[in-house]
């Protein structure tokens, strides 16, 4: 039997071992998640809030474990995996849980056309079914729950393959689910890598909502049309951070690093591409690196450390191949740019970079690690013209002394979000919807709006006057084509009079009992 390794990236040791999943057995997974959603479908809300309420108890209740386990098994400071991962998932889940009730809430339709007279409609919100979630590694808890919770309390089942570089941190968030009295089919984890996420996939769930690299959601989105599945994409980022001279540029530098360095640089919504206003560009970048040569880095376990190591060897290598390709294209690295082997295996220092070519990788690609390219922009109108030039539109910020500035400016970048004098934290605002433009996917999580999308909704109409005739049912007669018209001129004519009268005929058809 094959096994996945946990590893701790700050040291590289192997903590843990975990069979892995067979291909085999995902479709029997899903199966069995099908049959258990349907009575949990049926099961009343609050019956589900408390099954969920309990699951957020015991994560409170064992939160310094999961901040550890977190921490361990992908290298960020406890605390950061106590802050975005652990806090974020019981806001998220607070939030669901006093929200769902409003958010899952049949809607009534007003009917206004006249020729609908009579019926009365209604909208459920109906759980999509069986909910694939599919995973990547840095933010191993808060990401799969921010999409798992709101799924369960709609009344769906959730498949969920982990990234393979985390997978225990997915298989304690199941035990806690399970603790709290969650069927175990209702919520399954499997163990594995891409063919298991493909077989995933292939075992067709109602919805997939997957989270990673542009380059494996087109896989994941190609495979899902084929069966028509919908898919929920949430992809990598590139995001600019738009510093302009009016700014406080002492907050905007300690802003900008804390979103472009947390987790290692490991973020989809980071600040990665620094535009900063020319008068001010100089004493931007002197600020900047005085205050990010006093980050600390370090293993995650121990306290005052700021900054943790890099996943895998792999990842470094890519920011390498990035870095040195730029940097040949004639940009200056002004901080880091190099490993610390003296920590661990994959430690890596926080870099800026600066004079680069706006065609080199760290502009054009996306970048997961600690390296911020940071480029002078002249007024508004090019720093506006930058942060849109790329492929990306995940997030966004923009640092002024001018709020009302701020947010005109914000209604001209191309992202899924844009803040004002902040940057990365929304990810962590349970009401807000998270998601991106162009290649940062489709779909939003989180939010009112993250909950609708683990259903289907479902039109009930019923006729309350069933004496009225339909207009469009059989009995073409020639002699109600005028009185047909005159529903016509009743509902669209520009002239006021003529609608009014048009209301004889129009009534004469709805109420003549003589359909075929
Ligand atoms: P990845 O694309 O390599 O892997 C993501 C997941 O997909 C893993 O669980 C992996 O095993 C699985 N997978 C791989 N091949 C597959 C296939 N063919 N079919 C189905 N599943 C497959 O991404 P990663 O390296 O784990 O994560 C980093 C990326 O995630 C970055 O691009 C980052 O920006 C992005 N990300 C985006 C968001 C967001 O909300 N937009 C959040 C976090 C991370």
């Amino acid at each position: 039997m094959s096994v996945i390794p946990a590893i701790n990236p700050a040291t590289g040791a192997t903590f843990a071992e975990t069979p892995t999943t067979a291909p085999e057995a995902v479709e029997h997974a899903v199966r069995a998640a099908r049959l258990a959603q349907r009575s949990w479908a049926r099961r009343p809300l609050d019956e589900r809030r408390r099954v969920i309420r309990r699951f957020q108890d015991l994560l409170f209740a064992r939160r310094d474990e999961a901040a550890g386990l977190v921490s361990r098994e992908n290298g960020k400071p406890a605390v950061e995996a106590m802050l975005t991962d652990v806090a974020v998932s019981l806001d998220i889940t607070r939030y669901y849980l006093r929200h769902a009730p409003r958010i899952l809430k049949p809607r009534r339709l007003s009917h206004s056309n006249v020729a609908v007279l009579g019926k009365r409609g209604r909208l459920h919100w109906d759980p999509m079914g069986v909910i694939a979630i599919i995973a990547p590694w840095n933010y191993p808890l808060l990401l799969p729950l921010g999409e798992a919770v709101p799924a369960l309390l709609a009344g769906n089942a959730v498949v969920f393959k982990p990234s393979e570089f985390t997978v225990r941190t997915g298989l304690f968030t199941r035990d806690l689910l399970h603790q709290a009295g969650l069927d175990p089919d209702l919520f399954q984890v499997l163990v594995g890598g891409g063919e298991i996420g493909r077989a995933l996939v292939a075992a067709g769930p109602d919805k997939i909502f997957f989270t990673g690299s542009a380059k494996t959601g087109r896989l994941v989105a190609k495979a899902a049309a084929e069966q028509v599945i919908p898919v929920n994409l949430e992809l990598g980022g590139s995001d600019p951070c738009i510093v302009l001279a009016d700014a406080n540029l002492e907050r905007a530098a300690s802003g900008a690093i804390w979103s472009r360095f947390t987790n290692g640089g490991q973020t989809c919504v980071a600040a990665k591409r620094l535009i900063v206003e020319r008068k001010v560009y100089d004493r931007f970048l002197e600020i900047l690196l005085g205050k990010l040569a006093s980050l600390t880095v370090g293993p995650g376990d121990q306290p005052g450390v700021d900054m943790g190591p890099m996943i895998r060897e792999s990842q470094v290598r890519e920011l390498e191949r990035q870095l040195a390709a730029t940097v040949a294209l004639g940009a200056r690295v002004r901080m880091g740019g190099r490993r610390r082997p003296d920590l661990g295996p994959t430690f890596f220092e926080p870099t800026v970079v600066t004079d680069l070519s706006l065609d080199a990788p760290l502009w054009r690609e996306e970048v997961f690690g600690p390296v911020l390219p940071v480029v002078a922009a002249d007024d508004e109108e090019e720093a506006v013209r930058l942060a849109n030039d790329s492929a990306y539109g995940l997030s966004a910020s923009i640092w002024t002394g001018d709020r009302g500035r701020g947010e005109a400016i914000a209604r001209r970048i191309e992202s899924g979000s844009v803040l004002i004098n902040d940057a990365t934290c929304h990810v962590g605002i349970a009401e807000v919807p998270h998601g991106g433009e162009k290649e940062s996917g489709l779909g939003r999580t989180h939010g009112d709006v993250g909950m609708l999308e683990t259903c289907r909704p479902r039109y009930v109409g019923t006729d309350l006057l069933d004496w009225i005739r339909k207009p469009w049912w059989f009995g073409y007669h020639e002699e109600s084509a005028g009185d047909r018209d005159a529903i016509m001129r009743f509902l669209y004519s520009p002239s006021p009079l003529a609608r009014l009268r048009a209301i004889p005929r129009a009534l004469r058809l709805l109420v003549n009992r003589r359909p075929v």
